[in-house]
Parts: structure tokens; sequence; C-alpha cells
């Protein structure tokens, strides 16, 4: 990074083009602006605690990259987060709003409201060219987070991992390549420089903490070594920002939350408002801000865009949070408090919402049992001073009722009717929807063990030990059926389980009390499907997806429910339909490539299937039907080498292995086929197919013994084979 006094002086062309741009789109630089507009970096990375950096002084990280952008620019000491949650967190940052004013709640269950404007927008109204890449399934494109983004990139590919709900997240590497593609298509030689604001959102050290054994080498914990990942990652985004050498750029990297890591005895986040999840860090660099510096202002979340907005030379105007540049430059600026929430508990458990009032020193927690921590002496908030302190807890109440009372909560838009009439119950949406203090209901500090466990014995394991899950589950609905988020992880372990019918009992449970979302609309259809109700099924998915209009996965059911009935021209208009609102989707292309082979039509098919390996190299089921493609085009040569990178990516994978096998026997390489039929049969079901090509290879090699075992094999899996049994006797008495 350098300050603009280093900066070389803009070349005349840039200058006029950024001049012209700002005229055409009717915005006005203030005089002290920056002579060139300059490119703006935001970064975030979900779960990050400030603590866990070098740079706020946690001796074993690995964060050399977020470390260095702070020796080169400023770090708030103390940043807070006005939420523990992803989307309202985010969508904080995004729009200068707390959530009281941007409506945005919690994960999964709002869209964005139009009427509240993100700094995206700010930054495309003023010519800036705008992409961002999110990595986490609560920042998809559906609840509003690409507004204002030419590009917005939210593809998460699916995942191997059982434990994990496919497409929920896009590791750090991954992310980190799609910003750098889109960084090669700015400014390309010849046109004039427009500038950029670039967002991107990483999601590894989010919960569970399974980073590369790379990133493993030396760090205290798995949570460290996600987070040295998504250092290291950091840190080729920004090796290349930089290289634009011509271009001033800033960037500022923050978090959307902590994580408790025990502490409070919460796991990971989202129930409570204590520091361990709303401290996060803040660092700012770039041109005009000075190097090496610490300031004591306390940054919030809100800040965030007006900040970016001062540092462009734009005003931002109607945001809550103001801008930061004067405390970057070296100013403490006087406290401004900050409100953080966190409606988890509520929504998902039942129990009462938790709302918080921070000032520099002191924090209130409005909760059935008040709490006050003063964060001077106690930054752990272990001592509870609200009975010593009654006075300042009156005072601060007054200070949060005030905030909760002032600002108008937008009529934040739910995503379907159902959540919509649901939030209206509670009392967050709808004409005078503000909330009041204190909700009723259990206090989550009472429930925190209940959600551990749920975390623990439910969530982790519900695909993966599904019964056991399911016992567990079934036991905290008995100690509290209110638990909406209980009856929902039971649905998905129901279903791992293989027990359709009962996965759907919950979800018209859910259902029945207003809560049944989109997501699990689309677990409902699924299961509908699964127990042989084709006709509910897509009365469901019909519903979620004309409610959603934006949401791929209702439409991909559909399809798969119209395979179900052999409805194949069925299942190519619902993939088409995908396509048409997500057009980077694999799922759908992959649809249609298997709808094109069944209708014999191998260009299309085969087009198809090349795309989502485009979209990604790695795929190894889309690589090997791609494969079957070039066979039946005759293209041996291709499909071998097509069927080598299916097994390089995912080596376990039968179904490749068997292809690969098959595709070198036919083609005369008998002795090579030999150790990929063994591998297919170990890593798949020992079918008499596998077995078949497994003994005739053989056979063809002169390996009788070999051959004769695969066809005994093979006989006694399916006895009604005569050829295999003519076969065998040919052999004789090896
Ligand atoms: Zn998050």
């Amino acid at each position: 990074m350098r300050d603009r006094h280093s900066a070389p002086p803009p070349s005349g062309g840039a200058l006029l083009a950024v001049l012209a741009l700002a005229a055409a789109f009717g915005c006005s630089r203030e005089a002290a602006g920056p002579a060139v507009a300059p490119n703006v970096v935001l970064v975030t990375i979900d779960t990050l605690r400030a603590d866990r950096l070098g740079c706020y002084g946690y001796a074993r990280a690995v964060t050399p990259t977020l470390d260095g952008l702070a020796s080169r620019g400023v770090r708030f000491e103390t940043a807070v987060a006005h939420a523990p949650l992803t989307a309202p967190s985010h969508a904080s940052i995004l729009t200068g709003h707390t959530p009281l004013g941007h409506g945005v709640r919690d994960n999964g269950a709002y869209v964005l409201p139009e009427g509240v404007r993100t700094v995206a927008e700010d930054f495309r109204r003023a010519g800036y060219r705008t992409a961002g890449f999110v990595s986490g399934f609560p920042l998809k494109r559906r609840f509003g987070f690409d507004r204002g983004f030419d590009a917005y990139d939210d593809q998460l590919p699916r995942g191997k991992d059982a434990r994990r709900t496919a497409y929920v997240e896009r590791t750090a590497d991954r992310t980190t390549d799609a910003a750098l593609r889109w960084l090669e298509t700015v400014s390309p030689p010849g046109s004039p420089r427009k500038p950029f604001f670039l967002w991107v959102h990483y999601f590894d050290p989010h919960a569970p903490y399974e980073a590369p054994a790379q990133a493993m080498a030396s760090v205290a914990s798995p949570y460290d070594g996600e987070v040295a990942f998504v250092d290291a990652q950091l840190g080729r985004l920004l090796r290349r920002v930089e290289e634009k050498k011509s271009e001033p750029t800033l960037v500022l990297v923050t978090a959307d939350h902590g994580e408790s890591l025990g502490e409070h005895g919460e796991d990971t986040h989202g129930i409570f408002v204590y520091d361990s999840t709303l401290r996060v860090p803040f660092i700012l660099a770039g041109p005009g801000v000075p190097g090496g510096a610490v300031s004591p202002t306390v940054a919030r979340g809100i800040d965030v865009a007006p900040t970016l907005l001062d540092y462009a030379g734009l005003a931002a105007t109607g945001m809550e949070g103001r801008s930061l540049r004067r405390a970057a430059s070296g100013e403490t600026l006087p406290d401004e408090p900050v409100y953080a929430e966190s409606l988890h508990s509520q929504l998902q458990y039942g129990w009462a919402p938790l709302h918080a009032w921070r000032t520099a020193k002191h924090k209130l927690i409005e909760a059935p049992r008040v709490e006050l921590y003063d964060l001077a002496v106690d930054p752990g908030e272990a001592r509870d001073l609200s009975a010593r302190e009654a006075s300042r807890v009156e005072g601060m109440r007054r200070g949060l009722q005030r905030a909760m009372a002032t600002i108008t909560p937008n009529a934040a838009q739910a995503v379907d009717a159902e959540t919509a009439e649901r939030l209206a119950a509670l009392g967050y949406v709808g004409p005078g929807g503000s909330a009041t203090l204190p909700a009723p209901g259990r206090d989550p500090k009472d429930g925190i063990g209940l959600v551990t466990r749920l975390g623990r014995n439910g969530m982790t394991v519900a695909r993966t030990e599904p019964e056991k899950a399911i016992r567990e589950l079934t036991a905290l609905l008995a100690e509290d059926p209110g638990m909406l988020v209980v009856l929902r992880t039971r649905a998905v372990a129901y279903a791992a389980a293989g027990r359709p019918a009962d996965a759907i009992r919950d979800l018209r449970e859910l259902e029945k009390r207003g809560a049944l979302s989109a997501e699990d609309a689309v677990v409902l259809g699924d299961n509908l499907r699964l127990a042989g109700r084709p006709r509910e099924a897509t009365a469901v998915l019909e519903r979620t997806s004309r409610e959603n209009p934006k949401f791929a996965q209702p439409l991909l059911s559909l399809a798969a429910v119209r395979v179900q009935q052999e409805d194949m021209e069925g299942a190519a208009t619902a993939y088409a339909k995908v396509l048409a609102v997500d057009p980077d989707n694999a799922e759908a292309s992959r649809g249609l490539g298997d709808v094109a082979l069944i209708r014999g039509d191998l260009a299309e098919a085969g087009q198809r299937y090349a795309r989502v390996v485009e979209l990604d190299g790695t795929d190894a089921a889309a690589l090997s039907k791609l494969g079957v493609v070039r066979v039946r085009s005759g293209r041996a040569p291709e499909a071998i080498a097509l069927f080598r990178r299916a097994v390089e990516s995912d080596p376990k994978n039968a179904e490749a292995l068997l292809y690969l096998a098959g595709a070198l026997a036919s083609n005369g390489r008998a002795a090579e086929a030999v150790p990929y039929f063994e591998r297919a049969l170990a890593a798949g079901p020992r079918t008499p197919m596998a077995l078949n090509g497994l003994g005739l290879t053989r056979m063809e090699l002169g390996d009788r013994v070999g051959a004769a075992a695969a066809f005994r094999e093979s006989l006694r899996l399916d006895p009604k084979q005569p050829n295999v049994a003519e076969a065998l006797r040919g052999l004789g008495r090896p």
C-alpha cells in the first residue's frame, strides 16, 4: 500500500474518464477528495475473533497478511459487530444501518429491503465497477445482498463431506481464485480506467474447523488453522491488488462476528451478545491512511460503509454510521454507543431475545436477567455489575430503549408468507413493528446447555449418525417443545435415516407453527418425493419456488420429482428455469446433460457436462459423464483422459474408476486396466458388471486363476449369467 503522496500522478486520460463518469452519474466529489478515485477492497472474514490475530496480541497467531496490513495501515483496537449472525451483521456492514434500521434480523429468513441502500449501489452510481464474492449460504443473492453489484458470485460448490449440508460453504482458495479471475477483467489494456469496489467474503473460520493440513502445521487449534488458511489466501488476493501499482487501492478488513470457543458456555456463535462474538478486527490501509497506527475510537459495523465512501470522496447520506477517516488520521472521536442484538434465541428456540447497549467502557445486556459489565477492567464479561450499579443499568437501559424506539424498522421483507406471518406475530415487521423490551421467554443464559447439546449431538451428526441424533433431538424436544430449530434438525436426521414419513411429520409441524422456511420446504418436497407422494411434493416445491423466485433449490428438487415420474421433458423445463435465475448453476447443467444423454443427444449432453467441468474442474461426476459422452462419440483417448482426471480428483470414486478401467480394457490396454478394476471393486459395491470386466481383462492377460475367481464371485451374486458360466467352464480347472 502506498499513501497518496508517493502515488504517481494520475494520467490525464484516467482523470478525465473519472470526472466524466462522476458528471454522468451526478455525483459530486468533495473538495478534499482524492485526485484519483481509489479502488476499494472490502474483505469480511466470517467468524473471526480479533484476539486470534497477531496484530491484536495473539502470540500463537499465524496471520502474516493481516499483521502486515495492520503495520501498513490503521488498526482499530476495539471494533464491534451489531449481531453475532452472518446476515444481520453483513447487512449492517453493507448499508451503514443497525439491524433496527435495515430490518434483517436472522439468517435465512429475511431479504434486505429494497428501500435500504447498499454501499455497492453508492459506488456503482459513482461510476465504479462493483463485484462481490461470497462464500457462505446466508449471503446468497436471494437474500438481497447482491444489490448494487455488477457481478455477484455466490457459487457454493457441492462439498464432499456428508456432515455439511451441500452448498453451504466455499473455501478461501476457491473464492480467491474467483476474485482473481474477475480482477483480470478489470481495466483491460487500452480502455479508460474505471475504479472498482470489490467485496470478498471468506467463510472458513466458521465451524466445522477443518483447515487443509498445510495450514494446521504450526497452529494451536483447528480454529486457528482456519484463520491461518484464510490469511494465506487473503495474501494471494492482496498481492495481486497491489501489483496494480498505478492504481491507489483502499483495503478494509473486518469480520461479521467472532466465535465463543466455549466462553460463557457457548461453543460457536449466534445466541449471546458478549464480546467473544461481537468483538471483531477492523484494519484499514491504503492511500491517505497512516501506517502502523492504532486508533482507540470504537469502530462499529455501521461505520464501514461511510468510511469507505469517505476515502473515495463520496458522500454517505442517510446512514446511521459515521466515517472513521478522522479517527484513522489520529483524532480520537467522541464515543458513539453501539446497539447490538440477537433474536436468534427467540426466532429459532422460542426464548427471550437479547439486546445490548455498549459504550467504550460498559455493556448492558437486556435479558430476562439483565447484565452489566465494565469492559475496561473485565473484558471477559465475567463479573455482572447490574445488582451493584442499578442507576447505571437504568441510564443505559434508557439509551437502548431510545435507540429501539426512534429507529423505525424497515418493513423487512420476509422470504415467504409464512415467515412474514411469524415475524409479524413476534412484533418484528409490519407497520409500527418495533420490538418491545423485554420479550417473555426463557433467558438464553439458562438454555445454553440445550444449545450445546443440539450442536454437538444433533446438528453435527444429523447426517452421519442420524439415529443417534434422533435420540438426542427427541430428548431435547421433551425438555423444551418450543425449540423450532430442534424439529428442523430432527427432520434432516429422519431424512438421512431413510425415514421420510417421520421427516414429513416434523416439517408439517413446523408448517403448522408458521415456521417452515424455504429451505425446510425443500426438505419437505424431497421427502414427499422419497415417500412416493409426487403430487404433494410438486405442490410444496412449486409454491416455494413462486414465493422465492431467486432460489434455485425448489426447482432442482422439482426436477428430481419429474425424473422420478420419468417425465424427462418436465425435468428439463425445471432445470432450464434454474439456469434462467442462476446461469452458473452446476446441478441444472448436469441435469440437462443427463436428460440429453437419455434422449441420445450426445452433442447437447457434451456441452452441458463441459459447462459443469468449466465451473468446477474437479467435479468427478461431471468429468466421468463427459467421458461417457466421448466414448459414445468414438473419442476414446479424450474419454480416457477425462476419466483419469475424475479419478485424480476423487481417488475413491468407484464409478470413475470403473469407467477408466473399462475404457482402458476396451482400447487394448488390459494390463493398465486391471488395477483400476480392483480399485473400483475396493471402493464401491462389488457388482457382477465390475467383476465380469475384471475377469475378462485378466483372461485376456492369461491370468486364468484370477479370471476364474472374479467370474465365480460374479455368479455367486447373480447366478443367472449363462455367458459368464460358460466362460468359467471354458477356463477349465486353472
Ligand atoms: Zn457469520
